[in-house]
């Protein structure tokens, strides 16, 4: 049994979005989480995701609390919902609304879409947006009053990037392209700003994820000083890829783990199978998550993303 630390000031969290079924890359993710964490005595919290409206599907909370502890990975405090937090995410918002740090905005996305050109390129959520709403409204009640829409807010970016160190990739160039969703036009808030104030309430000081996220992490750096909260610290780790190269998804055939438990797969091979792609076990062979914990180091991990194969599980490839 490894040693747990109730004093030890590490406390990480795995954060699973119930919009659909855990997959081989998120548990990859999730299992370098918690041997982070627990291989140096740390605390583990787990908190669902479950705010993203329309796509957050009934059951998958349970569904991957039931994937998390069929692999062996625990946690101390949680499950904690982000659903029963609203108003706590209304007050930062409102917050950031009153010092003018973020702004109404009743652009739809097809708006957005259309009145941004060219020179202002894209970012992950699609073309970066043109500023129109900067400096209409005193605040969304304003907004809606004034247009008879429903407004969003967007945080107010004022700067090109705001770097930062990632414990396993150094130093990131953090590029920032506009301004933000941090409430939504149907008043749920914006991942961005959720993570923020949940990571500070919990007291999360290591965030370790897939490197999709890399790009949010600046903009989660602002929301941290906006509110005055203090950051944790970054780790994003490369993910899984289906043959053609891309992040694992449908088009890769079921990759989840239900599947995979279903065929009959122990989690002892599905961990030995993670463990081996991400550098932590040299040959492939079934193991316990506790099995890792002894000697992790972030640092040993394999940078480059692992390519998923058609039957990872199946009979050798010739
Ligand atoms: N809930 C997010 C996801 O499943 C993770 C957010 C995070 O780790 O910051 O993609």
């Amino acid at each position: 049994m490894f040693s747990r630390d109730s004093t030890s000031p590490l406390v990480g969290r795995l954060a699973p979005s119930p919009t659909g079924v855990l997959h081989l890359g998120n548990a990859r993710s999730f299992l370098l989480a918690w041997l982070s964490i627990r291989s140096r005595g740390g605390r583990m919290i787990l908190r669902i995701e479950d705010i993203d409206g329309p796509r957050t599907k009934p059951g998958a909370d349970q569904a991957a609390i039931e994937d998390l502890e069929w692999l062996g990975l625990d946690w101390d405090e949680g499950p904690l919902y982000q659903s029963t937090r609203l108003e706590i995410y209304e007050a930062a918002a409102r917050e950031l609304e009153e010092s003018g740090l973020a702004f109404a905005c009743v652009c739809s996305r097809k708006d957005v879409e259309s009145a941004a050109t060219a020179p202002q390129g894209s970012n992950q959520d699609g073309p970066v947006y043109p500023g129109t709403c900067r400096g209409l409204f005193r605040d969304r009640e304003e907004a809606r009053r004034i247009t008879g829409r429903e407004a969003a807010l967007r945080f107010r970016i004022t700067r090109e990037t705001l770097p930062f160190h990632d414990l396993f990739r150094g130093p990131e160039p953090g590029r920032l392209a506009g301004d933000f969703v941090i409430m939504k036009r149907d008043r749920l808030p914006a991942y961005q700003l959720a993570v923020v104030v949940d990571d500070a309430a919990q007291g999360v000081t290591e965030v370790l994820r897939g490197d999709d996220l890399v790009p949010s992490t600046p903009r989660q750096l602002l929301l941290y000083e906006a509110l005055g909260l203090s950051p944790p610290q970054f780790v994003h780790v490369p993910l899984m890829v289906g043959t053609d190269g891309r992040r694992l998804a449908k088009r890769h055939g079921d990759t989840s783990l239900a599947h995979f438990r279903r065929a009959g797969v122990k989690p002892e091979e599905i961990l030995g199978y993670l463990a081996h792609s991400a550098g932590i076990i040299v040959e492939r062979a079934p193991v316990t998550a506790e099995d890792l914990l002894d000697g992790f180091r972030l640092d040993a991990l394999r940078a480059e993303p692992w390519t998923v194969g058609n039957d990872p599980f199946g009979p050798p490839q010739p």
